[in-house]
């Protein structure tokens, strides 16, 4: 039932993690391009949170792997964003539609001189049917190196569009009752506004990859969204087409204002 929501949705804000986007798996963003155009093709205004710049820079800059200290962090961010928009602007050039790079911090959402910046810049976009890509402003703000929270940026813009879906993609199809792979672990396709998921075990957040979140970022963020009202769907990257099509796939929280009836 509530996958149906998926199709009535109008402004659809999307977020991608590093390792979905990068590395072995720079060969998804070719068909989460063809996921988030399918959909912007059926009239929908669709946004993109994308992490993966740090990770993207890696190679260029003949690192063994993810830096470690802040500063370096931040140079490879510089150097890996261009490398990251290059990627997806070449993608989206099969279809003839044009990137427009945001970047934001949650910062900037809370002063309102910057807020109604950022409102008034995404809201051209999206009227110019330009599709609007968004990463934490990592020069000046490291919440996301330091704490994986593109989950909640993605979140705030949700907020700040009045999007009517947020799709949170990540490795894993759904959140599970434990880490998935630990034996009883099963996904849970719905939660009610009201479920503090107080039964749900999270696990470690694997820090030895390049991405930074974990089911725990993405909870928090899913709440956040679900409070303002826009209800969110978690699922992973490789399932993006089905979860955009309104597919029965990975976890759906209820937002505040919608029935409980659903
Ligand atoms: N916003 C940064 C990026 O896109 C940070 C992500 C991270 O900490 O890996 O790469």
């Amino acid at each position: 039932m509530t996958r149906d929501a998926v199709l009535g949705a109008r402004r659809i804000v999307v977020k991608v993690g590093s390792s979905s986007v990068s590395g072995a798996n720079v060969g998804q963003i070719d068909p989460l391009v063809d996921a988030l155009v399918a959909t912007y093709q059926r009239g929908v205004e669709v946004v993109l949170v994308s992490s993966g710049a740090i990770a993207s820079a890696i190679a260029s800059l003949n690192l063994d792997g993810r830096p470690q200290d802040l500063a370096t962090q931040q140079a490879a961010a510089a150097v890996g964003q261009n490398v990251l928009m290059w990627r997806y602007q070449t993608s989206l050039d099969r279809y003839g539609i044009l990137a427009g790079q945001v970047l934001l911090t949650a910062g900037d959402l809370e002063n309102p001189t910057h807020r109604s910046n950022a409102q008034r810049a995404m809201e051209r976009l999206l009227d110019l049917r330009i599709l609007p890509i968004v990463n934490e402003n990592d020069t000046v703000a490291t919440q996301e190196i330091r704490f994986g929270d593109n989950d909640r940026l993605a979140a705030l813009v949700a907020e700040l569009i009045g999007a009517d879906l947020l799709v949170l993609l990540s490795d894993i199809d759904a959140l599970y009752t434990r880490p998935p792979g630990e034996p009883g672990a099963r996904p849970i396709p719905y939660v009610p506004f009201d479920d503090d998921l107080s039964g749900v075990e999270l696990g470690d957040i694997g820090a030895a990859g390049v991405g930074t979140g974990g089911a725990g970022t993405k909870i928090a963020a899913a709440k956040h969204a679900a409070a303002t009202g826009t209800p969110v769907l978690l699922t992973s990257t490789a399932n993006v087409a089905l979860a955009l099509a309104g597919g029965e796939t990975g976890t759906w929280f209820q937002a505040q204002s919608q029935a409980i009836a659903e």
